[in-house]
């Protein structure tokens, strides 16, 4: 009998139970106890939903209350000191290493947060010393089994794999020679002791992820994989079923390790990258080895196509003659990245919600193919439904407008090119700016205040007219504005007191594009965010932020950044179109932008910041053809939505949340760029931009922390950076935009930050 797998679920809740009761907890509103009993009835939720779909393979221990990743580095006491030593409670040290913690008995900065692979998902970046004391510190993996057991739910645990999680991680500032792979031999028997814990609770088998595998991956790791799975093959099985699970992209340039391992089964992604099939099956036997086919789209929200799933799992099977009781049907990743279900949407058209499917819906998927391939006739129906769906959306005449796919082939490189190169532009910005040295600046966004929300919400329900609303937009973006001016900042923005989120907002301005009223996904911590979703050719009818921007600068003499989200970045946090590649919607979004950029120049704005922090994040994760290609049409589309300007527009770009490579951002051809900053500790990543050509802000505090840096403590940083970084360049400012943060420490850190600026003007 095929079974079916599902490789996490979200655990947000339905209705954001967890984030409302995280945010309650950390103002002290909710008690821990009551924040526990959320996160129970969570879990309980989750298992007890794929029961009754009938999934075989019930994944424990994808809850968190923060991030999986730090999870595990509380797990294996991967704990710096600076936390460590303030004898917090356990969770209390998890929100510190994931939030930082400022209170007035302690005061720690945050960890490092960093995208996960190539999605909009932040993990807290394992951060190990030289001194630390590995060991088991927890049970929670045990702990969430047997609140599953109770319940009379057997589930499969899942565990970050050794090798992914050392090589996720870094050494701590105080160990920058540690390479933590080293450290596999210590971790090896830690992992035997948590899953020797969960054999004896009565798990009979464990999912390892190894996401790595996806990733180019030296001698060094590879070997790692090979120790790794025979130490953990050989210790524990056949006491338990270890499943060694990848997602994300392709396992084939790995394969050669992947090979003779003393593991139970695998996991592939199959919806990213069907490529490897036949390569994956010549090279290991499923005959003596369990196959995980990733078929339903963990990433993404259209509807699976279940005949044609079906199928593929079926040709498998044929080609090499394989018994169905070695065949899983799975999610191709977990369902993290995906909204909790598709019955929460009542807004949606109703033909373009059929061609859907959320995570609750996603495990329906996954059941029916597997009951399909077992021949049980009790999903037909199911599946006629389903045939009428993908048909419709095929057939759907919403998706097409020739008159934007004319404008895009007509796209060459004179429309991506700006007018005179840097050094050229650079000079007449420098005579109508008249900036100081270090200018301040900020990201874009001001604290997204309750009073903010509340009034958007009553624009939205209609109890508020609009004239109401934008009479309180302005009042919000003129008190940003007079702040700003308060406090001697230079190049000023308007706050973005009118937008819900940074795509969304521009997303429901554009023809082509579908919202939700609940399709929530954990972005990192308690921020979630809701995509939109691309179903059609992309085109603006009409200016979409100009109003706000032109406001903002009618009541002040300092320049006002106009503030738009940029083509990938619109791109990658949507969910993207799965019948035209990804490069026709970025060139799509580029044009729509570039009218939008050129409204601003033409109604005043002098300086425009077009943000792509997600443009790195879309790096394909291996070198080679693909990731130039990418790499040339992201550039390209920046230059399309930017390149239209004059001379003496200056165009700004931010990148933040990845391992950034100034290579990356060369192409796009900005005047200044700002990028995240505050946690790369490391000198020679520093050293990485002094060769950049133009102008950069290195961020210089972090704002997912409520903590306040203070005046000194920015000089101390900007002193260290202008060791390498040249001060004829330097900008100065956040990490990104701030609107996570509540006003008080927003005004302390800024005044700071402009404070530690004027120090410096004085001494250059
Ligand atoms: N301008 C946006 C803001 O300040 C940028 C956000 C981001 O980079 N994620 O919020
Ligand atoms: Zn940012």
């Amino acid at each position: 009998m095929v079974k079916s797998a599902v490789l996490g679920f979200p655990r947000i809740g339905p209705n954001r139970e967890l984030k409302k009761a995280t945010e309650g907890y950390w103002k002290g509103n909710v008690t821990k106890d009551e924040l526990l009993a959320v996160g129970k009835q969570l879990r309980e939720q989750n298992w007890k939903l794929q029961q009754s779909i009938g999934v075989d393979y019930i994944p424990s221990n994808d809850f968190s209350f923060y991030d999986q990743v730090l999870d595990l580095e509380l797990l294996f006491n991967v704990i710096p000191d600076r936390y460590s030593k303030y004898d917090l409670d356990p969770l209390d040290t998890l929100f510190a290493m994931g939030r930082g913690l400022q209170r007035k008995d302690v005061d720690v900065t945050a960890l490092e947060m960093v995208k996960w692979f190539d999605s909009n998902y932040h993990y807290v970046r394992p951060t190990f010393s030289h001194g630390m004391d590995y060991k088991l510190n927890g049970s929670k993996p045990i702990d969430e089994f047997l609140e599953a057991k109770k319940l009379g739910i057997q589930t499969r645990p899942v565990l970050l794999g050794p090798v992914s999680f050392l090589t996720l991680g870094k050494a701590d500032k105080d160990s920058l020679d540690l390479d933590p792979i080293s450290l596999l031999d210590k971790f090896l028997p830690l992992y035997e002791e948590v899953i020797t814990k969960l054999i004896d609770a009565g798990a009979t088998d464990i999912q390892l992820d190894e996401p790595v595998l996806v990733l180019d991956l030296d001698q060094q790791a590879k070997d790692a994989i090979v120790k790794a799975y025979n130490y953990l093959g050989k210790a524990l099985s056949p006491k338990i079923n270890i499943f060694l699970t990848t997602y994300f992209g392709t396992v084939v340039p790995n394969l050669d390790v992947l090979q003779n391992l003393p593991v139970k089964g695998y996991h592939f992604d199959f919806v990213r990258s069907p490529e490897q099939l036949d390569s994956i099956l010549k090279s290991i036997d499923f005959n003596e080895k369990i196959l995980s086919v990733g078929i339903v789209d963990g990433r993404n929200i259209w509807k699976n196509d279940l005949a044609k799933s079906t199928a593929f799992v079926q040709s498998i099977i044929d080609k090499y003659n394989l018994s169905s009781k070695n065949i899983v049907v799975a999610t191709s990743s977990s369902l993290l990245h995906t909204p909790v279900d598709l019955d929460n949407e009542h807004k949606l058209d109703r033909n373009i919600v059929d061609w859907f499917s959320f995570a609750t819906q996603k495990v329906l998927e996954v059941v029916a193919i597997a009951l399909k391939l077992n021949g049980d006739t009790s999903v037909d129906d199911i599946f006629k439904k389903n045939l009428k769906s993908i048909t419709a959306r095929k057939n759907s005449v919403l998706t097409n407008d020739e008159a934007v796919q004319k404008r895009v082939a007509a796209i060459d490189d004179k429309l991506a090119t700006r007018k005179s190169p840097f050094v050229e532009r650079v000079t007449v910005q420098k005579e109508i700016f008249n900036l100081p040295l270090f200018p301040t600046t900020t990201i874009g966004s001001f604290p997204q205040t309750k009073d903010i929300r509340i009034n958007r919400n009553k624009f939205v329900k209609g109890t508020i007219t609009p004239e109401e609303y934008e009479t309180f937009i302005k009042s919000e973006i003129e008190k940003v504005i007079r702040f700003q001016e308060e406090i001697g900042l230079d190049v000023l923005v308007h706050g973005e007191p009118e937008r819900n989120d940074m795509v969304q907002y521009f997303g429901e301005q554009l023809q082509g594009y579908a919202f939700t009223e609940n399709g929530w996904v954990q972005s990192y911590g308690s921020r979630y965010v809701r995509p939109p979703i691309i179903v059609g050719d992309l085109s603006r009818p009409k200016p979409m932020s100009v109003k706000e921007s032109v406001y903002a600068q009618s009541i002040t003499t300092k320049p006002v950044k106009g503030m738009l989200t940029g083509p990938i970045t619109c791109l990658r946090w949507s969910f993207p179109r799965d019948d035209i590649d990804q490069k026709t919607q970025a060139l799509q979004l580029s044009l729509a932008l570039r009218d939008e950029v050129q409204d601003l120049e033409a109604a005043g704005i002098k300086i425009i910041q077009v943000d792509e922090p997600a443009l790195r994040e879309g790096l394909p994760l291996r070198a080679g053809k693909e990731r130039s290609d990418y790499m040339d049409w992201a550039a390209e589309a920046f230059r399309v939505a930017t390149a239209g300007v004059q001379d003496k527009t200056q165009i700004h770009s931010h990148f933040c949340y990845s391992d950034l490579d100034p290579n990356h951002i060369k192409a796009l051809d900005a005047d200044v760029v700002s990028i995240e900053f505050s946690k790369k500790d490391d000198p020679n990543y520093v050293a990485e931009f002094k060769n950049y050509p133009n102008h950069i802000g290195l961020g210089l505090f972090d704002i997912h922390s409520p903590r306040v840096a203070s005046k000194d403590e920015f000089i101390t940083k900007v002193d260290t950076i202008l060791e390498t970084y040249p001060a004829a360049k330097f900008w100065v400012n956040p990490d990104c935009g701030l609107k996570t943060r509540d006003w008080y420490e927003t005004k302390l850190s800024l005044t700071n930050m402009v404070d530690a600026a004027k120090h410096f003007r004085e001494e250059y």
